[in-house]
Formats: C-alpha cells, sequence, structure tokens
C-alpha cells in the first residue's frame, strides 16, 4: 500500500490486500481461534519474535490486523494494537511505560470515564494522575517531575468544544523526557493527526466514529514510532531494557520503531488480554471506509445546528469551537483544519430540570451514553456519565447541571433543528 495515497483512499485500502488463500476482495472475518504451524521450527521463530505471524487469537488475528494497520495508516504511525475497547487502548497505551509508582499528567477535559479510569482505577496498578489545565502550559511543565512517564489530552476534548493545542503541549512533554499521548476518539485521524502536532501515541475508542454506527465496542494505540525509549537509560524499562516479562528481550534494540507495538502485542495482550474480536473488527472495518464522507457531513451539520442554536434565547451558551464565538476556534485551523467535529455542549436555560426535560422530549435524538454514531444522540452528562465525579470536577470537564451534550448525525439538519426546536419549546415552558 503505497504511502503517497490520501486519506480517501487509505481509508478504504490499508491493510486490506486480497485474501491471499482465496483471493477474497473484502477482508474475511479469520473466526479463528489459533494457526497451525508449518513446522516445530516455524513455531519456535514466531514465539522468539523472529518471525512475524500468527500463533493465536488473543495476541494477533488478521482481521484485526488489518484494521491495525488500516488505523496505523491513517495517522502515519509506524504501528498499531487494536484492542477490545476505548478503555483498554488507555490501559494498553500506558502499561509498556509505567510501573509502581509513576505517574501521568492529564488534561483535566477528558471523557468522563477516562477521568474515573485515571483518578481511581489505576491506583491499583500503583500508578497515579495529576489533572492539570492544558491551557496553563507553565503548570503543565511544572506537574511532570520524576516519576512522570507520560502526558495525555484529547485533542478535541470530550464533551466538546474544546481543542488542546497540540503542538504546544508536544513541546513541555518533549522537554520533559515523556511522550506525549493523545486520545483522537472525537476528531478521528480525518480531522486531526495528532502525530503531526508532535505525539507520540495516539490512542482511540473505535466504538465512536471509526466504526460510525454504534454496533460494536473496540479500540486501538497507534505509535509514532518515533520516541526514543532508550534515551535515558533504565527510564522506560519494559521497552528499552531486558525485559523479564518476555525472557529478557530489549524490545527498543531487538525491533527499533516497532517495539513499543511489539511490546503491546507480545506481552499487553498476552497478559492482560484485552483483545479485539475478528467480528467487531470486521464492523470497524467497514465504518472507516466511509469515514471522510462521514465526517464531512458531521461537521457541516453539527456547524448549522450550533449556529442555530446559539441564536435560540432558550440557550444560554453552545461551546462549538467551529463558532467564532468561541475561545478555541482560533485553534481549528491549526489542529484540525477541515473542521471542529460534531460534538458540543449546550447551556440550557431552566437548568437541571429542563435539560432532563429536553432529554424525555427528543424523538430524533436518542439519549444514550455514546457518541460519534450516525444517528444524533444527545446525554445529560451531570446526571449520567459524570454523575460519579465531584461538582468541580464536572464543572472542569464541562458537564455542570445545565449542560447537555449533543453528537450530531448525519441526518437532514432541518430535521435534528426541527427536533430540538419542538423539544426546547417543551422543556423551557
Ligand atoms: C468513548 C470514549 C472513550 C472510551 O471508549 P470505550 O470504547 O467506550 O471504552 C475514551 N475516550 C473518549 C474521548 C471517548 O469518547
Amino acid at each position: 500500500m503505497s504511502n503517497d495515497h490520501s486519506f480517501e483512499t487509505k481509508q478504504i485500502h490499508a491493510g486490506a490486500n486480497p485474501d491471499p488463500a482465496t483471493g477474497a476482495r473484502q477482508v474475511p472475518i479469520y473466526q479463528t481461534t489459533a494457526y497451525v504451524f508449518r513446522d516445530a521450527e516455524h513455531a519456535a521463530n514466531l514465539f522468539n519474535l523472529a518471525e512475524v505471524g500468527y500463533i493465536y487469537s488473543r495476541l494477533t488475528n488478521p482481521t484485526v490486523g488489518a484494521l491495525g494497520e488500516r488505523i496505523a495508516a491513517l495517522e502515519g504511525g509506524a504501528g498499531a494494537v487494536c484492542c477490545s475497547s476505548g478503555h483498554a487502548a488507555q490501559i494498553m497505551a500506558l502499561f509498556p511505560l509505567m510501573e509502581p509508582g509513576r505517574n501521568i499528567v492529564a488534561s483535566t477535559r477528558l471523557y468522563g470515564g477516562t477521568v474515573q479510569q485515571f483518578s481511581n482505577t489505576i491506583r491499583k496498578f500503583g500508578w497515579s494522575c495529576k489533572f492539570v489545565d492544558f491551557d496553563d502550559l507553565d503548570a503543565v511543565a511544572a506537574a511532570i517531575d520524576d516519576d512522570t512517564r507520560a502526558v495525555f489530552c484529547e485533542s478535541i476534548a470530550n464533551p466538546g468544544g474544546y481543542i488542546t493545542d497540540l503542538d504546544a503541549i508536544a513541546a513541555v512533554a518533549d522537554k520533559g523526557g515523556v511522550p506525549l499521548i493523545v486520545d483522537n476518539t472525537s476528531a478521528t485521524p480525518y480531522l486531526c493527526n495528532p502525530i503531526a502536532h508532535g505525539a507520540t501515541l495516539v490512542v482511540h475508542s473505535t466504538t465512536k466514529y471509526l466504526t460510525g454506527n454504534g454496533t460494536v465496542t473496540g479500540g486501538c494505540v497507534v505509535d509514532s514510532g518515533q520516541f526514543d525509549w532508550s534515551a535515558t537509560p533504565g527510564k522506560f524499562p519494559s521497552l528499552a531494557s531486558p525485559e523479564p516479562a518476555y525472557h529478557g528481550i530489549n524490545f527498543h534494540e531487538a525491533l527499533g520503531a516497532m517495539a513499543f507495538t511489539f511490546h503491546s502485542i507480545a506481552i499487553g495482550l498476552r497478559d492482560l488480554g484485552m483483545t479485539m474480536n475478528p467480528q467487531g473488527a470486521h464492523y470497524t472495518l467497514m465504518g472507516i471506509e466511509t469515514l471522510s464522507l462521514r465526517m464531512d457531513k458531521h461537521v457541516a451539520n453539527a456547524k448549522a445546528v450550533a449556529e442555530w442554536l446559539e441564536k435560540d434565547d432558550r440557550i444560554d451558551a453552545v461551546t462549538y469551537a467551529g463558532l467564532p464565538s468561541s475561545p478555541y476556534h482560533g485553534r481549528i485551523e491549526k489542529i484540525c483544519p477541515k473542521g471542529a467535529g460534531a460534538l458540543f455542549t449546550v447551556s440550557v436555560k431552566g437548568g437541571y430540570d429542563a435539560c432532563v426535560k429536553l432529554v424525555d422530549s427528543l424523538e430524533l435524538f436518542s439519549h444514550v451514553a455514546n457518541l460519534g454514531d450516525t444517528r444524533s444522540l444527545i446525554i445529560h452528562s451531570a446526571s449520567t456519565t459524570h454523575r460519579q465525579l465531584t461538582p468541580e470536577q464536572r464543572e472542569a470537564a464541562g458537564a455542570a447541571d445545565n449542560v447537555v451534550r449533543l453528537s450530531i448525525g448525519t441526518e437532514d439538519p432541518a430535521d435534528i433543528i426541527a427536533d430540538l426546536d419542538q423539544a426546547l419549546a417543551k422543556a423551557t415552558t
């Protein structure tokens, strides 16, 4: 697959060669657990990472592998590993970098589930997270200490309206000698390429726009292949020292730019087992074929709906970076020139009660804990996804009581607006 092809071509062809056994043009669903070794020597080579091939589908599978190759191509990465969900991808991204006692520095503006995962769950591994306002570059730099092993943010941050200045954050991470991990779920590689802005790792919930139709959960970690894991001896021992979990191999020495990806497969998937299944990979491969077409329509619709809402006097505020009134409008040209995505929040006059009435009165919109579907979706974050956060965390995450999050679908924008109009009438009287 030529690297010269454009995004629109790669989203259809990358990773998908005709099936070597049958010539099947579409990527077959390799619904198999194991693969027959040619002979004992072949088996030994595979286990020694001396030869690339298939052993067992907890580690690798041709359908899942095709998806990883495609996402790596679209993100401009050296390699990628797919896994069972976006949250699995986040753990998989941290796993090769971390040890007990190490920390990460993360933006306060994150998907609610990620705040939860980083606040509490990772502590079970002896890891911790410092949350910082990523508009305050000095604070980000000050938070990086000797135990920090990554900086983490979202490109277009959930629940919407905030765009991270990736180049500035990447420069701070670089100075601190740690990789920048960017969750690119809300933007997709079509709207934003974090690696081009200095990211080392890109994580995705493929559950969202990449699949695009609300059918399967999945995740992916893409590695730029550009971080020097050996720069400071002993800093990233899993990648650049003899790894006891894989008979003492030094992944960086042995595999160079593919060190992170091979570690994630050979140890991450082997021992954590958060594997994507081939059926799920198939749905996501189908979805990605139309990614650019859908994202252009998502962006156009989101703009139309946001502009209409901003003029409506039942609404207090619309936080869409695609609106000239947004304080983050100026970052679009640099970070996501094709548009600011289709995810934003709206402050409704009448507060909590009006928001609850609004979600109950909508007919075309679905009230769900999801985003990035072809269907328009809404959620009142304060009473759902963000309810386990403190009021301060909710406020910081843009999920206050009077706020609903919209994920604008690809329906006719006139129908989307008409539905909001009738539901707002019921919610604010
Ligand atoms: C949904 C989402 C996640 C988590 O992904 P799952 O596939 O639900 O595990 C992480 N980050 C962002 C930005 C998301 O939207």
